[in-house]
């Protein structure tokens, strides 16, 4: 039986992200490009994921796109949003899971799936960089920090402070001014994973919780979040493997089911 190759781009706000699947179930190859839609990055995503998985652009037999850009993509393939896309992922990736938070670098959404993996409910926060991984850029760039690195500094926290104002630029400069004070570094990334987990709980709260808990989306790399938003939640979180990757996943997944639904006589 032939391979059935497809692709799913997720041409996000921030970053891109591309998979290419076989047969719906292999990962062959996979990139991810520091910029977002409307830049050189969802192109260079493609190429880079072609490469690594070692095809052709013309063995793809369906592509598929996401993300906050995904309508310029129209012309190639089918377009999904990112609620669908994310939600298909978590499905697949995590069978029996019934709230999915998705932080983004722009947005956070909460989803709620049912007991076949279907989204029948979600909230969003696109209105506030507050509790997206915008917010988390620009704390750690007052602190001279990588995103890489928050976790990390968050582990080491002896005793986290509140950050108090929910505003990302009010935040900002109570981040300075508890700097200025001497309070600890890793203290103040502990106190702004609270500030995150906070907003993201009230989201979860207000749509219902529902377990298990699974989280996608970039921010869910950063363990210092996922561990603050479990204990505010009193849950235990699952984060989708490779959750940077989750849309694209989707997208590649709804591509590959489109692709055996068109062969179909
Ligand atoms: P979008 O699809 O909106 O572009 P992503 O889901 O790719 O957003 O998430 C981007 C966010 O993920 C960034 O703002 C950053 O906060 C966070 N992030 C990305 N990589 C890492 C990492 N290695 N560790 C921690 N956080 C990360």
């Amino acid at each position: 039986m032939k391979d059935r190759i497809t692709m799913g781009l997720d041409a996000g706000s921030t970053t891109s992200k591309c998979v290419i699947l076989k047969n719906g179930e292999t990962v062959l190859g996979s990139a991810v490009i520091g910029a977002g839609t409307g830049t050189s990055g969802p192109g260079r995503a493609v190429s880079q994921a072609l490469s690594a998985a070692g095809i052709k652009e013309e063995q793809i037999g369906l592509r598929a796109a996401t993300g906050y850009g995904r309508n310029r993509y129209a012309e190639e393939g089918p377009v999904l949003s990112e609620l669908s896309a994310h939600a298909i992922a978590a499905a697949a990736l995590f069978p029996g899971v019934r709230t999915l938070i998705d932080i983004g670098g722009q947005d956070a959404k909460v989803i709620s799936l049912n007991e076949r993996g279907q989204l029948v409910n979600f909230l969003m926060n696109d209105k506030c960089a507050a509790g997206t991984g915008r917010f988390l850029e620009v704390m750690a760039r007052v602190l001279e920090l990588s995103v890489e690195e928050l976790a990390q500094r968050d582990a080491a926290s002896l005793s986290p402070v509140s950050i108090s104002s929910t505003c990302t630029v009010f935040a900002e400069s109570e981040v300075i001014s508890k700097l200025s004070e001497n309070v600890q570094i890793n203290d103040l990334v502990a106190g702004i994973h609270g500030s995150v987990a906070s907003k993201t709980a009230g989201l979860v709260r207000r749509l219902g919780l529902k377990e298990p808990v699974g989280m996608s989306g970039g921010v869910a790399q950063n363990e210092g979040v996922v561990r603050a938003l479990s204990r505010e939640l009193g849950t235990e979180i699952t984060v989708i493997p490779e959750p940077q990757l989750s849309g694209a996943y989707g997208a590649a997944l709804y591509a590959y089911r489109k692709l055996i639904q068109n062969e179909k006589p």
